[in-house]
């Protein structure tokens, strides 16, 4: 048990000491300002897909469908709108897991080919409505990865996901995977619309979107690099990216070796 007493001896100690509170304080209120924020936000994103089911709902049971196929259409915006609140309240349980320390993680060694096939096949259905071709690069020898696998196949997941969002049709998209020092590398690169140089530092942030509108129009929640780089923080490896508007990007992460 340690002593919380606090011992003044000088007006410079005091001085120190005031300087800290003050520090604490400013850290506290910008705190409890992120956590407003947060809740604002979490609010908006969950009533706009509310509001739009709300709509197309009461427009069909007003009938103002003008025949069967505009119906369908409303419901197929419904259907959308719902797996958008669906994946948004996913995001935000897993979100909060790691906010209040509650993320179990399972560790154990694995290969990095069978995450990044299943996280390809999840997504083919996405990749063929664009006509995508995906790469992948391994290199024959890579070693295992240490990590929580489903985890880290999340991650893998919301990359190529995003890669497939953003890229245009018909383009190509590369995943690589090299031993770097103790570490493995991954990497997903894409030839889509690329990002700003200034909107680069806050990717990473919790509902942050270069383009707000494109990303809701095609199902984002404004989570998933967050969520990546959470994940890859708990793992002790490093997020990266690097990207040119009108070219494309690279997304990269490091994730210890099996006994590295
Ligand atoms: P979202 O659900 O909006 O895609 P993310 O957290 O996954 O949320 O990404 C945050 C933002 O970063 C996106 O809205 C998009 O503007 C940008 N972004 C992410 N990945 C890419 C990419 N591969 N190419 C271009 N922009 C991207």
């Amino acid at each position: 048990k340690f002593d919380e007493r606090v011992e003044i001896h000088s007006k410079d100690e005091l001085g120190v000491l005031a300087l800290s509170i003050n520090h604490m304080s400013k850290q506290l209120s910008e705190l409890d300002s992120m956590r407003r924020n947060f809740v604002a936000n979490v609010s908006h994103e969950l009533r706009s897909p509310l509001t739009s089911i709300q709509g197309y709902i009461d427009a069909l049971l007003q009938g103002k469908g003008k025949d069967k196929q505009e119906e369908k259409n409303y419901l197929q915006i419904v259907q959308k709108e719902t797996h958008r609140l669906s994946r948004l309240v996913n995001d935000l349980l897993e979100i909060s897991r790691f906010d209040s320390q509650t993320a179990l993680f399972n560790m154990d060694e694995f290969p990095l080919r069978s995450i990044i096939d299943r996280a390809m096949k999840s997504l083919r259905l996405q990749t063929a409505a664009k006509d995508l071709i995906i790469t992948t690069n391994l290199t024959s020898d890579l070693p295992l990865c240490y990590g929580d696998e489903d985890r880290i196949e999340q991650v893998i997941y919301n990359l190529l996901d995003n890669a497939i969002r953003y890229s245009s049709d018909r383009g190509e998209i590369l995943i690589s995977a090299i031993p770097y020092d103790d570490d493995i590398l991954v990497e997903i690169t894409d030839f889509g619309q690329g990002i700003p140089s200034k909107d680069i530092p806050f990717i990473w942030d919790r509902f942050y979107r270069v383009d707000k509108a494109r990303s809701r129009n095609e199902g984002g929640t404004g989570l998933g690099l967050a969520i990546v780089k959470e994940i890859i923080d708990l793992h002790g490896g490093k997020v990266m990216v690097e990207s040119t508007p009108g070219e494309g990007s690279t997304f990269g992460f490091t994730l210890k070796q099996s006994g590295g």
